[in-house]
């Protein structure tokens, strides 16, 4: 099932919701991050989720969602553009053997925060606690408190037994209540949504939108409004990584010229790696002591 992102509403029911299948998504985040099973399941959870919330953005707006947990896993870092470009990585790649549970890695309670920014501003900032030690259920806390919008959202996953650790498929919807929509058509669809045997089924096998829908007795046809594709997707650069480099103190650009004769910078979200020769560090310094001086 390829990726996909579709948005719409349910007029009559007051709803609004958005579903996407996100297999290629994860994997993406998990080849370029080497993640394990556990560690992945949690970045692909978390992929999806913030992959949900692209319809919410406005051009060139980007969201960036933290899930702070005590566990083992510790942070778990997602980000997500207008276009549906998702990045992000968990603090931790390799839990196994140590940790062989989801609920393991997670630990226990803990927060979340969400920041909307622009290109050179940073918007809305929310934090929330984690108290269902679930990404998806965590999440529609926070938006249903932060953001004070009623919120549902479920992520479904099934991971590859073997390794390399790989999504089969990944599903996810999110359902709001559309401003003067009926409460209880989305009190019982988040009712549905929340209990186990609805992420059992969607953990079971790949669901389509209708199917999903049906399952959460929405009856009504809904009204597609939007498709798009997700991918993973970072904005990094050689010259952002430089722009980096620039505010770093002059004498730690010329250690790094004496000791290495060059520098290799990782970039966090995509796990790409940026070469700077001593040609680059020297123009660097010589840029940084022109500032200076
Ligand atoms: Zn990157």
């Amino acid at each position: 099932m390829s990726d996909v992102l579709i948005r719409g509403i349910f007029p009559h029911g007051g709803l609004r919701f958005v579903f996407c299948q996100g297999a290629g998504l994860c994997n993406e985040g998990l080849r370029r991050h080497r993640a394990d099973p556990i560690s992945g399941w949690l970045l692909g959870e978390a992929l999806v989720a913030a992959a949900l919330l692209s319809a919410q953005l406005k051009f060139d707006e980007r969201l960036t969602l933290r899930w702070i947990y005590p566990g083992p896993i510790g942070t778990i870092l997602a980000d997500v553009n207008e276009s549906a470009e998702v990045r992000g990585f968990p603090q931790r790649l390799t839990l196994l053997p140590d940790v062989n549970s989801v609920a393991a890695a997670i630990g226990g309670d803990g927060r979340i925060s969400a920041v909307t920014s622009l290109p050179n501003r940073i918007g809305r900032t929310g934090i929330t606690e984690a108290i269902f030690r679930d990404v998806s259920r965590d999440l529609a806390y926070f938006l249903s408190l932060s953001y004070q919008v009623e919120s549902a959202v479920a992520v479904g996953l099934a991971m590859r037994a073997e390794l390399p650790a790989a999504v089969e498929f990944a599903t996810g919807i999110l359902l709001q209540p559309l401003p003067g929509g009926r409460l209880e058509r989305f009190d019982e669809a988040r009712r549905i949504s929340e209990s186990l045997p609805f992420r059992q089924w969607l953990e079971a096998a790949p669901r389509s939108l209708h199917e999903t829908l049906a399952r959460l007795d929405l009856g009504e046809t809904p009204q597609e409004l939007q498709q798009q594709v997700p991918v993973y997707k970072c904005n990094c650069s050689k010259h952002k990584v430089e722009s980096v480099l620039r505010t770093l103190d002059p004498d730690e650009i010329r250690s790094m010229l004496e000791q290495e004769g060059m520098a290799q910078v990782n970039c966090h979200f995509c796990a790409d790696t940026y070469y700077f020769s001593a040609a680059d560090l020297q123009s660097i310094l010589d840029n940084s002591l022109a500032g200076t001086a």
